[in-house]
């Protein structure tokens, strides 16, 4: 394996959980945010996720020996004074990303390769700010990285192969399955394909076609798939489905009722979607898992 040394650079939500996966497969793993309060909260982060992965994968020793790999710095330049590695997943906002590369440029050693965990932005968007264009890729994981282990790798025209192939290496050597995007594509496969499934159930909805129970039937009785767009809708959160549809909304007006809609009959009634309890069904016994949901 050509890469020992792994910067995460952004300790959120994703950037603990891409870490500790790496630290779980064995790796040293430097974290990196912007200051000591981000740093401490990134420490609460690691050890709620120990037990996550204790309970996981039933391995207590596994997981609290990951919790020993980890070093913190909130100076850029010291968090990658020697990584192989560095996987960014700071705040998605272009403004932010370019100014992280262009120091990034300035104080990773040559041999850096860095990879992007962006979901929605694409490396040629940065690929300029990096110095080193031909080292620089994404590699993007789905939330709930120990269960949900997809990992997308896709690089943009101007990265050198021999990058892709040993962060796929990589990938496969912390538990990822990898999963080569060959050119470059704004949502990857997952988001290319789930977010205009997810959108025509609500165009349907919207436009008054059927309530969402029936939606969600249909699909799963003519394809076999377990859930319909709305339970899936659910698991996503309706707030991150409403800020997708109200920024499309901007420059697409038919979309307008559709973010009407999921604010004034969901989000204002606290109706967010799985996490909160109820979003189009209810928890922890929602409809769709009833075993008569499908009958006639
Ligand atoms: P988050 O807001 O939970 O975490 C962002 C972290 O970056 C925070 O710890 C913050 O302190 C830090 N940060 C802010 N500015 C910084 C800077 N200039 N330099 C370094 N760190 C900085 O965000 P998140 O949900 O973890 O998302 C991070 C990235 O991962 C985004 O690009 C997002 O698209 C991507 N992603 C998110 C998910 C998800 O489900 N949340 C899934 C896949 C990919």
């Amino acid at each position: 394996m050509s890469f020992k040394n792994i910067t995460v650079a952004g300790s959120g939500v994703l950037g603990s959980q891409i870490a500790f996966q790496t630290a779980f497969h064995g790796y040293n793993v430097s974290v990196y945010d912007i200051n000591d309060a981000a740093l401490e909260k990134a420490k609460e982060r690691l050890t709620i996720l120990k037990d996550t992965y204790a309970n996981y994968f039933k391995d207590e020793e596994k997981a609290a020996a990951a919790l020993e790999r980890f070093t913190f710095s909130s100076s850029l330049k010291e968090a990658v004074k020697d990584a192989d590695l560095v996987i960014e997943a700071i705040p998605e906002l272009e403004e932010i990303k370019i100014n992280f590369y262009k120091e990034l440029a300035t104080f990773a050693p040559g041999k850096t390769v860095f990879a992007s965990n962006s979901s929605t932005m694409v490396p040629s968007q940065f690929a300029k700010y990096t110095g080193r264009p031909e080292k620089f890729l994404a590699l993007h994981f789905a939330n709930e990285v120990w269960k949900n282990n997809t990992a997308e790798v896709m690089g943009h025209p101007g990265t050198d192969k021999q990058y892709e192939e040993q962060v796929i290496e990589f990938a496969k050597s912390i538990g990822m399955i990898p999963l080569h995007i060959l050119k470059e594509q704004p949502g990857y496969i997952l988001n290319s394909l789930l977010v205009p499934f997810l959108n025509a159930g609500q165009v349907l909805l919207a436009k008054g076609v059927a309530d969402p129970e029936t939606i969600d039937k249909t699909w799963m009785l003519a394809t076999g798939a377990p859930l319909g767009p709305f339970a899936i809708l659910d698991v996503v959160g309706l707030q991150t489905a409403y800020n997708i549809v109200a920024t499309e909304a901007k420059q697409n007006p038919a979309a307008q009722p559709i973010a009407d809609l999921l604010k004034k009959e969901y989000i204002d009634k606290g109706k967010m979607g799985r996490a909160t309890g109820e979003g189009f069904y209810k928890y922890p016994n929602p409809a769709f898992l009833d075993p008569d949901f499908l009958k006639a």
